[in-house]
């Protein structure tokens, strides 16, 4: 593979039809990325996977589409970066261990910090955006959770927020949730404050990559380029099957969190439709060695999120629901 320093350097000298790897300086350290240049001009697209350094299905769902399909790249440029955020991967851990902050919740412009994450986010950030006129953001469950298929986008900016839902068309989600920017700092937000349409998927989770979670991901890649017209004939209007349902449509979802420490009985599994009253999780608490039970507080969700590690501690993540609403069904917002 040819190699470059730079963005720039790449999309100035690399040929037409060829994959490049680039070395990115991005504050104290460098995130690789590969650019597969399609044999015609078209989208510049930017796929990236592990912001969070222990979400591994996205890493290797980027693998694959290089390996296996970057020669079907017929439009545009494709930038994929692996490894977003390589220090918290070395290290095993959501977070770099630089600062232990959640590299998803770095962007927005008035958030004050200023550490590792945030000057590393800052560059990044801006790589990107020079760089893409799409965006997609792979994530999974982490070391303690599971989640199941379903889409981030951001809503603040109509013409990114459309964009970004049509190029879902063909992608087989358990749910959108469709998300207003509420300074949390995502990545998705602060592209789409630029006119960048953005797209968060997430599928997966666990200690290791599992070739279902991957496959997912994988699958939605390759839909998604396939909408926006860079990869030919993979996958068409006649897929998914006409019977699969759309997806949910989320406008708020609820997180809950661990009020107590101890073991992991049963949890639901992600994807779950639940509704008020029904038992999340059990835990065993300790040291007491009582019951304690996470219920659903809302009318009807869908379990987008939850821990399944057995050890559960006091203020750990423990679900995210997305809520669902009497209207989310087939509701057409054009
Ligand atoms: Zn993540």
């Amino acid at each position: 593979l040819a190699e470059y320093r730079s963005i720039r350097a790449a999309l100035e000298s690399q040929p037409r039809g060829t994959v490049s790897r680039i070395a990115l300086s991005l504050y104290e350290d460098e995130a690789i990325v590969f650019l597969v240049r399609g044999r015609e001009a078209g989208p510049r697209v930017w796929v990236q996977a592990a912001l969070h350094g222990d979400e591994y299905d996205g890493i290797v769902a980027c693998l694959q589409l290089i390996e296996q399909y970057a020669e079907k790249i017929g439009r545009g440029d494709l930038f994929l970066c692996p490894i977003a955020n390589p220090t918290a991967f070395l290290a095993g851990t959501n977070p770099s261990p630089k600062d232990c902050v959640n590299m998803n919740r770095v962007f927005h412009p008035g958030l004050a910090g200023d550490s590792y994450s945030y000057r590393y986010g800052r560059r990044l950030l801006e790589e990107i955006a020079s760089a893409a006129d799409f965006f997609v953001d792979l994530h999974g469950g982490g070391k303690y959770l599971d989640v199941c298929p379903f889409a981030m986008i951001p809503v603040n900016e109509p013409e990114a927020y459309r964009k970004a839902l049509q190029a879902l068309k063909y992608v087989r989600l358990a749910g959108i949730l469709e998300r207003a920017d509420d300074r949390t700092g995502l990545l998705i937000h602060a592209l789409a404050a630029r006119g960048i349409p953005a797209v968060l998927l997430e599928s997966g989770g666990g200690q290791a990559a599992t070739d279902p979670a991957v496959n997912r991901h994988l699958q939605s890649l390759l839909a998604v380029l396939t909408s926006l017209g860079m990869l030919k004939g993979e996958i068409g209007p006649e897929s998914p099957a006409p019977e699969s349902p759309a997806p949910c449509r989320f406008r708020s979802a609820v997180e809950l969190r661990f009020e107590v420490t101890g073991l992991l009985r049963s949890h639901v599994p992600a994807g779950s439709k639940v509704k008020r009253g029904d038992v999340l999780l059990e835990i065993t608490t300790y040291p007491e060695y009582g019951k304690h039970e996470v219920i659903c507080e809302v009318e009807q969700g869908i379990v987008l999120s939850i821990h399944t590690a057995s050890l559960v501690r006091r203020g750990d993540y423990a679900v995210m629901m997305g809520i669902i609403q009497d209207d989310s069904k087939g509701r057409d917002r054009k």
